[in-house]
């Protein structure tokens, strides 16, 4: 988080991981933390000094237990959300090779879905508005 003439931004980066069927991989924000319960694309906070892709390998390795190479990543799009105390920025990558499979390693549940079945996800107000670039790309 940094903090810029009153304004808390939060960067985080997040991964439509495509499968070969064209399905989207998606976890489930766990108990207790907020927005439990909701469907997010996988990633996490970029920490300070960290290149965004270098985030996105961490976690995918920490939270899924796979490994995925950088140029397998390229940048989509991204969301700018102001939640009510601060201002999330998060770029979205798409990524369709990685080594291992994605199983959950810190307890959230997975899902792989086609890209019009996210409309029907509960998801976090910051990740809804990416669904339709996802559309595009990857068809219904
Ligand atoms: O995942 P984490 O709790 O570290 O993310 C910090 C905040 O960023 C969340 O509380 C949520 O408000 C927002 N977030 C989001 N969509 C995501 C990931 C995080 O809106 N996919």
């Amino acid at each position: 988080m940094t903090e810029s003439a009153g304004v808390r931004l939060l960067l985080v980066v997040a991964v439509a991981l495509v499968d070969a069927d064209g399905r989207v991989l998606l976890a489930q924000r766990p108990p207790g933390k907020q927005l439990a319960g909701l469907w997010e694309f996988p990633g996490g906070k970029v920490e300070p000094g960290e290149r965004p892709e270098a985030t996105l390998i961490r976690e995918l390795a920490e939270e899924l237990g796979i490994t995925v190479e950088e140029p397998c990543l390229a940048p989509l799009t991204f969301a700018s959300h102001a939640y009510p105390d601060f201002h999330l920025l998060m770029p979205l990558y798409v990524c369709r090779r990685w080594e291992g499979t994605p199983r959950s390693l810190e307890g959230q549940a997975l899902r792989w879905v086609r890209p019009r079945a996210l409309r029907d996800l509960p998801m976090p107000p910051a990740d809804a508005p990416l669904i339709p670039f996802l559309i595009d790309l990857l068809g219904p």
